[in-house]
C-alpha cells in the first residue's frame, strides 16, 4: 500500500544547485512561465562556478571579428572532438558549438555580465576564442545571474540539501526530500521537508572532484593525496541518487587534472593565472632534472597532465618579462605570495631549481630559434601572435603539478537535457545540466568550455522542463 505524502512545498520546477547551470536553468524556466524554486545545500550560492576564472568560449563572436580572428563552429567542433578523443556525444557537441555564441551574447545583453576587453587562446583551441569575465572570476557572472533571479522573483532556498527523489507509480520524478537547515559541518542538523515538482526537477549539482571515495572508483590514481582545485562540497550525492533510480552515466573515468596547478599553494590558488594565461601561451615548461622541454605547452589539458605525471615530479613553467608585459596580466599577487618567483638571470633560475644550466641555455636557444622562424620544430607548439623570444629579464618561474579539476563524466542526457536510464529511456520529470552531466567533453574538456556548457545546457533544461507538456503530473 502506498502512503500518501503531505508536501511542505509545491512548485512547477525544482532546480537543485545554484552554479552557472542551475541559475541559467532557473531563469529560463521562469521566463517560460513556470514557478521555480532553487535549492542549494551551502550557506552561499554559486558552487564551484563562483570561484572559477570566468573564462567562456564561443566561435564567430563580435569580439573575435573586431580583432580579425577567423573562427567557425566547425573548427570549434573539431577542436572539442580532438581533445575529447572522439568519445564525445556528437549531438551534444553540435548543440554546444551552435549555441555558445548565443549564450555568450545572452550573458552580455540579458544578464549584463561585464567581460575584459581581450580574447585568449588556451590549449587545444585552434584560435583565440576565450573571453574572461571582469576581475577574472566567475563571481562576475554569478552576481549578475543572482540579480536576474531576484528580479524575476525566484526564491533560492539555501542550506537545503537534496536527499532523494520521490517517484510516482510509473517511475516519474514528482518531487524530492530535502534537508532544510542543513549544515555542511553537521549533516544531522535541520529537518526533512517534502517538495512537489509539478513539472520537473533539474539537477545541476556540479561535479565530484572533491568526492575522494566516489572518484577513486573510476580512477584509482586519484586518492586523497591528489589535491583538487574544487571546493570541498563538490560531491556526488545528486548523481548517486539519480543512479539509484536507474539513471545511466557516461565517461565516468574521464576525470580532468589541471596541468597549470602549483603544488606550493592549496586549491586552485593564483598560480594558474601565470601558467595558463602566460607560460603556456608565450613561455616554456621545463623538466628540471634535464633542463629541457618535453611537450607542446599549448596542448590540451589531458596531454599536459599525462606528460607531467609520467615525468613523475613537478616541472617548471617559465616566461620572460616580455611575455608577462605582452599578456597584460598582473602577476603581482603571485609574486607577493612567492608562488611565482622572479630571477634576474637564467643562471640564477637554473641554480634555484637545481637544473643543468648548460642544458637550459640550449633549450632556450632552440626555442628562440623556433619563435623567430615561426615554427617549433621540437614539439609543434603553435607560435601565436605576441609570442616573443625568451630573452628579457626578469625571468619568472613557477612549479607545476596537476590537481583534480573537472569531472567530464556524468549523467547521460538527451539533447533536451532529459536524463536517460540504463535502457535508453527518458526518466520522466528529471533533467540535468552542467558538470553533473557527461558526454559533451568526452575524454578531456577544453579550457573555458565548462561555462559555455553550463549556460547553453542550463538554458535548454530550463526551457524544456517548463514547457514539456505530457500532462501526467498536473
Ligand atoms: C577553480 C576553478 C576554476 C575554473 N575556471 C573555469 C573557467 O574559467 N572556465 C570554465 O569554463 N570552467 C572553469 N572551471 C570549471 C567550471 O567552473 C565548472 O565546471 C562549472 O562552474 C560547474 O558549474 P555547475 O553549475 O555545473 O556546478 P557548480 O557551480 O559546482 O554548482 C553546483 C551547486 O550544487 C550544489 N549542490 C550539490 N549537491 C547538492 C545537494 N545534494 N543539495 C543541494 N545543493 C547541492 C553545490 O553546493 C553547488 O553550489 C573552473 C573550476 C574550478 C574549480
Amino acid at each position: 500500500m502506498r502512503t500518501l505524502i503531505t508536501y511542505d512545498i509545491e512548485t512547477d520546477v525544482i532546480v537543485i544547485g545554484s552554479g552557472f547551470a542551475g541559475l541559467s536553468a532557473a531563469i529560463e524556466a521562469k521566463n517560460a512561465g513556470a514557478d521555480v524554486l532553487v535549492f542549494e545545500k551551502m550557506k552561499a550560492v554559486g558552487g564551484n562556478s563562483i570561484i572559477s576564472d570566468g573564462g567562456i568560449a564561443a566561435p564567430e563572436t563580435n569580439m573575435q571579428k573586431a580583432r580579425f580572428i577567423t573562427d567557425s563552429k566547425e573548427l570549434m567542433y573539431k577542436d572539442i572532438m580532438a581533445s575529447g578523443l572522439d568519445m564525445n556525444d556528437k549531438d551534444l557537441v553540435r548543440i554546444l558549438v551552435d549555441q555558445s555564441k548565443e549564450a555568450f551574447d545572452w550573458s552580455i545583453n540579458y544578464l549584463e555580465v561585464p567581460y575584459l576587453d581581450r580574447v585568449d587562446q588556451f590549449g587545444g583551441h585552434s584560435v583565440a576564442r576565450c573571453y574572461t569575465a571582469f576581475n577574472t572570476t566567475g563571481a562576475s557572472i554569478i552576481k549578475k545571474q543572482v540579480e536576474k533571479v531576484t528580479e524575476l522573483g525566484i526564491p533560492i532556498k539555501k542550506q537545503t540539501y537534496f536527499k532523494t527523489f520521490i517517484l510516482d507509480a510509473a517511475g516519474k520524478v514528482i518531487g524530492g526530500i530535502f534537508r532544510e537547515g542543513y549544515d555542511y559541518k553537521d549533516a544531522q542538523k535541520g529537518k526533512d521537508i517534502y517538495v512537489k515538482s509539478n513539472k520537473a526537477i533539474i539537477l545541476a549539482t556540479g561535479g565530484f572532484s572533491s568526492d575522494v571515495a566516489f572518484r577513486i572508483k573510476y580512477d584509482s590514481r586519484l586518492t586523497k593525496q591528489m589535491e583538487t582545485t574544487n571546493k570541498p562540497f563538490a560531491t556526488a550525492e545528486g548523481m548517486i541518487e539519480s543512479m539509484r533510480i536507474g539513471a545511466d552515466t557516461v565517461d565516468m573515468n574521464a576525470i580532468q587534472l589541471g596541468p597549470w596547478a602549483c603544488p606550493d599553494e592549496k586549491g586552485y590558488g593564483i598560480g594558474p593565472m601565470f601558467s595558463e594565461y602566460i607560460v603556456f601561451q608565450y613561455g616554456m615548461i621545463i623538466d628540471p632534472e634535464i633542463g629541457e622541454r618535453f611537450v607542446n605547452e599549448l596542448a590540451d589539458r589531458k596531454v599536459l597532465s599525462d606528460e607531467l605525471l609520467s615525468i613523475g615530479h613537478p616541472c617548471i613553467g617559465i616566461a620572460d618579462a616580455g611575455a608577462v608585459e605582452y599578456s597584460g596580466w598582473d602577476i603581482g599577487k603571485a609574486l607577493k605570495r612567492g608562488i611565482v618567483l622572479p630571477f634576474d638571470s637564467i643562471e640564477k633560475l637554473a641554480e634555484h631549481y637545481n637544473m643543468p644550466e648548460e642544458a637550459l641555455h640550449k633549450t632556450i636557444k632552440t626555442y628562440n630559434e623556433g619563435v623567430t622562424q615561426g615554427t617549433d620544430q621540437a614539439y609543434s607548439k603553435p607560435i601565436i601572435e605576441g609570442a616573443g623570444v625568451f630573452a628579457k629579464p626578469p625571468f619568472y618561474a613557477m612549479r607545476l603539478w596537476p590537481k583534480v579539476h573537472h569531472t567530464m563524466g556524468g549523467l547521460k542526457i538527451t539533447s533536451d537535457c532529459e536524463v536517460l536510464d540504463t535502457t535508453g529511456k527518458v526518466i520522466e520529470g528529471l533533467y540535468a545540466a552542467g558538470e553533473v552531466t557527461g558526454g559533451v567533453h568526452g575524454a578531456s574538456r577544453l579550457g573555458s568550455l565548462a561555462i559555455s556548457e553550463c549556460l547553453v545546457f542550463g538554458r535548454i533544461a530550463g526551457r524544456h522542463a517548463a514547457t514539456k507538456a505530457d500532462g501526467s503530473n498536473t
